[in-house]
């Protein structure tokens, strides 16, 4: 068993908060991803697990085991680094035996370890090379199977395939994750590349200046993301964010802007927005609505003539299996999300709907999502 418990984990560097106040429990064989912009504190955060940064307030548990004053050797933590750090002198297999030979494991546990590590990875035929005559990707395995091998309770990643190229980089993320099917180790994860976390993580940490965002599965993230920050740090193209007003009409709710768009809040989301008005007309709110949420389909923009607006393509931005479009309606701008076969080009006026059931809304002071 191999549970992490930060309790009011704060780390200060002078003046600078780095991680502030975080109360957080990865549970036993999670895959706890970390995201948020550079300087957020994600390195700090992992950094402090490992013992490899002192806590300025706060306590970390491994195991219900208060680690706090434990160094980072005896903590059962391994760390992967973004750049391998692998000793360049030495073999494969030594590379890999090395930290067990540190911690004086017999010879024949060493070897039957780094074996099993080396078939696991894929890097059998490679145990006499050295590094400088690896790949990218089997250097980054080799750092792998460097912290596999010591079989620890707790793996530590940060942005452990950042200098792989873009095919590599998806072909490692696959094996991390069959690999993490495997060993079942509890992994913490830091990555500023959302399609890591959405694809590895069982949950994700969106942290900004040094504080929790919101921690939640991927599919609740972005399906109901806390604030405007998670809301456009979470999927790409990010969310559309339109600034209005609501306002009560007879049963319904509608979300209008002084020019250009009115449209009706439906579902759940109509019932707390009511609540919301709390007896005043025009409370000001941010609208959100993912590019895959409107609506370019002519028939059903045709069925839903209340959410309608009128729009101008200024860019179509094919890519494949889907086109992106470009929009702007009155002062707003917008990305949308549209079938490939739809001919479309620059310029073109477009009636569009915006789906009433998947819109999101946001206090326009605080930014927090009203829901
Ligand atoms: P990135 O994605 O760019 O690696 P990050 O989210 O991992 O960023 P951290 O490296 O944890 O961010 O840094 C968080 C904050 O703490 C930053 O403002 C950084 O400048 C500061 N910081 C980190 N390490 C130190 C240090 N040793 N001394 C002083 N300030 C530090």
């Amino acid at each position: 068993m191999a549970r992490v418990e930060l309790r009011g984990v704060t780390k200060r560097f002078g003046h600078t908060v780095a991680v502030d106040n975080i109360s957080l429990t990865i549970e036993d064989g999670e895959f706890l991803v970390l995201v948020g912009p550079s300087g957020c504190g994600k390195s700090t955060l992992l950094r402090l697990i490992a013992g490899l940064e002192d806590v300025t307030e706060g306590e970390i548990y491994i195991d219900d085991r208060p680690v706090n004053d434990v160094p980072p050797k005896d903590r059962d933590v391994a760390m992967v680094f973004q750049n391998y750090a692998l000793y360049p002198h030495m073999t494969v297999y030594d590379n890999m035996a090395f930290g067990l030979r540190m911690r004086k494991f017999p010879r024949d546990e060493i070897d039957r370890r780094v074996r099993q590590a080396a078939e696991t990875l894929g890097l059998t035929h490679l145990l006499k090379r050295r590094p400088a005559q690896l790949s990218g990707g089997q250097r980054q395995r080799v750092a792998l199977g460097r912290a596999i091998v010591r079989d620890p309770k707790v793996f530590l990643m940060d942005e452990p395939l950042s200098n792989l190229d873009a095919q590599l980089r998806v072909q490692m993320r696959t094996e991390l994750a069959r690999l993490h099917q495997r060993l079942g180790t509890t992994t913490i994860y830091v990555t500023h590349d959302q399609v890591e976390a959405m694809t590895l993580g069982d949950r994700i940490v969106v942290m900004r200046d040094g504080k929790l965002q919101q921690v939640a599965t991927p599919h609740q993230l972005y399906a109901e993301p806390a604030n405007v920050f998670v809301a456009t740090f979470i999927g790409s193209p990010p969310m559309n964010l339109v600034r209005g007003t609501l306002r009560r009409d007879g049963e319904d709710i509608w979300f209008e802007t002084d020019e250009a768009i009115r449209c009706p809040i439906r579902g759940a989301l109509a019932e707390y927005a009511a609540a919301h008005l709390d007896g005043q007309a025009g409370r000001p709110v941010i609208l959100g609505v993912r590019p895959e949420h409107v609506i370019t389909d002519p028939e059903r923009v045709r069925d839903l003539p209340e959410g309608r607006l009128e729009a101008t393509v200024e860019v179509v931005e094919p890519l494949g299996a889907e086109t992106y479009l470009y929009v702007s309606a009155g002062p707003h701008n917008l990305t949308v999300r549209t079938d490939p076969r739809m001919q479309v080009r620059a310029g073109d006026r477009l009636p569009l709907a915006l789906d009433g059931g998947h819109l999101h809304l946001f206090d326009a002071e605080t930014e927090q999502a009203i829901r």
